[in-house]
């Protein structure tokens, strides 16, 4: 029999669940009851970091400002005055000196930091406590275990942001892209004074890895591998990387193991109607260094979602598919950026784990823009929302079957631009009616054109089959 929430301090229904209270489930908590809403967060209380040092880029902290998160995340991390370097392309060490220091986050520190300041925005949080059952459909009630009992909330949306875990435990999710299977090993190192400020990434034949040297002494190394050695123990993979890296850390094999984790990049889905959020949306491959950023921007994205669609349930699932965007073209981006770094270690290249990994995805169309054009006639057409600054507005989309709909190009609308190729023309004709379009012509014709030219290489223009 269910049994309601009898503890009277907890709320019997809240606007949104969040299952997680990482990184993720803290900054979505604390957006969102700050907007007013009310946001129960519930967590295990297992920290499961892949690193319990991070960094998180200079570059980060606008699109922190941004998003309404820079300063609570600047009051629970450090500033990193680490000098980072890589041996990467070459045996010798290559300083990167950016002028701007960014972050370092005792994971832990900084989770309780992130969940404390939700709390003060208003959000509940209970902890621990584990989801182990939700509603069909993303909103309904929901079974919490705290302390060996079932409480039901009853929730009008969820978010679940559990971190890299399988998401299907939860949901019945898909996992809809993936990396090659790696595994990262976390290893603590006994205070060696003399190397505390130096961040450093150094490539091995059969991985990499990642100092961190920690300004209070000692320091973490991360050592990355092929999860799927075959014949050979993977702990004798990290030795021989670890080795490699050379004398400056291959002394200090004194070395603490602290955490082993799957750190394999997948971008999941469900159909369910849930709203998925930091590394449960998307993990990244951790050469990025960019997990928890994307993390907490991505929670920015799910609050703007989440309050659009509790103040028009209509729009719910139009306001979920505009999250699914955004975290599909961050990985996109992501998995391009990555596979350009990897493709940078040619000493290594015929090395598997090497190999695996410098591939950059396939992109069609990239040879020469055809003359003429003409808008694909399978072209499916259907509202969309995107983002206008610190809104979501309804906009005509349009995709091919099964892809990802577009209603905008940066900041070009797509409309007007499918409309002048409806039959064949010269791209010249086409842009020059396009530009007509209020929408397009105060934009420059340099932008309109870059556009066609990716709604070409997305195959919504083709070139015309009789000329
Ligand atoms: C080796 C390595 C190094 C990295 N280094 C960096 C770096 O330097 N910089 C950077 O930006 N990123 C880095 N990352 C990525 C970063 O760690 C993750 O992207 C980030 O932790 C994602 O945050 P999250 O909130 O989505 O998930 P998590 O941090 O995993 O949080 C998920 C939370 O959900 C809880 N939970 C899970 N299941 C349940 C359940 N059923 N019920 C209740 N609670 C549950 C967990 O206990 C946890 O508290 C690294 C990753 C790896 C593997």
């Amino acid at each position: 029999m269910r049994r309601p929430i009898d503890d009277d301090s907890l709320p019997a229904k809240v606007d949104c669940l969040i299952v997680g209270g990482g990184p993720a489930g803290a900054a979505l908590a604390g957006l969102l009851a700050r907007s007013g809403h009310m946001v129960l967060v519930v967590d295990d209380g297992a920290l499961r970091t892949g690193s319990p040092l991070e960094t998180l880029m200079a570059s980060a902290l606008q699109s922190l400002d941004r998003c309404g998160l820079g300063e609570i995340v600047r009051a629970t991390a450090e500033v990193d005055r680490r000098r980072h370097g890589a041996r990467w392309d070459a045996d010798e060490v290559a300083w990167r000196d950016e002028g701007r220091s960014g972050l370092c986050l005792r994971r832990g520190v900084f989770d309780d930091g992130l969940r404390d300041w939700a709390v003060k925005c208003g959000a509940r949080v209970l902890r621990p406590a584990t989801a182990v059952e939700l509603p069909d459909g993303g909103q309904g009630s929901a079974r919490i275990r705290v302390a060996g009992r079932d409480l039901f909330i009853e929730a009008n949306t969820i978010a679940i942001a559990t971190g890299r875990r399988s998401v299907a435990v939860l949901a019945s999710a898909e996992i809809v892209e993936q990396g090659p299977p790696t595994a990262a090993f976390a290893f603590q190192i006994e205070a060696e004074s003399e190397t505390g400020a130096v961040a450093m990434v150094t490539a091995a034949p059969d991985g990499w890895c990642w100092w961190i040297g920690d300004e209070r002494g000692g320091a973490r190394l991360v050592a990355t591998v092929d999860a799927d050695t075959l014949g050979e123990p993977l702990r004798a993979v990290v030795d021989r990387v670890l080795e490699y890296a050379g004398s400056a850390f291959g002394g200090r094999r004194a070395a603490v193991l602290e955490t082993a984790v799957r750190a394999t990049s997948r971008r999941a889905t469900t159909p369910r109607g849930y709203w998925l959020v930091g590394d449960a949306a998307a993990t990244l491959d951790p050469l990025a260094s960019q997990g928890t950023e994307k993390a907490l921007v991505g929670a920015e994205s799910a609050a703007l979602g989440i309050r659009t669609a509790l103040a028009n349930p209509a729009l719910r699932g139009l306001a979920i598919a505009q999250h699914r965007r955004w975290e599909h073209e961050l990985y996109q981006a992501h998995a391009r950026t990555t596979a350009a770094f990897y493709s940078r270690v040619g000493r290594f290249a015929e090395r598997p784990f090497w190999a695996r990994r410098s591939q950059l995805p396939p992109s069609p169309n990239f040879g020469a823009l055809p003359h003429r054009l003409v808008r694909a006639p399978d072209l499916l057409e259907g509202p969309m929302l995107v983002r206008h600054t610190e809104e979501l507005v309804l906009t005509p989309g349009f995709a091919r079957l099964a892809a990802e709909p577009i209603a905008r190009i940066g900041r070009v609308t797509v409309a007007p631009l499918l409309a002048a190729f409806a039959r064949p023309r010269s791209v010249a004709d086409g842009l020059a009616i396009a530009g007509q379009d209020p929408r397009l012509f105060v934009m420059g014709s340099a932008v309109v054109r870059a556009a066609v030219v990716e709604l070409w290489r997305a195959g919504l223009l083709i070139a015309p089959q009789i000329d």
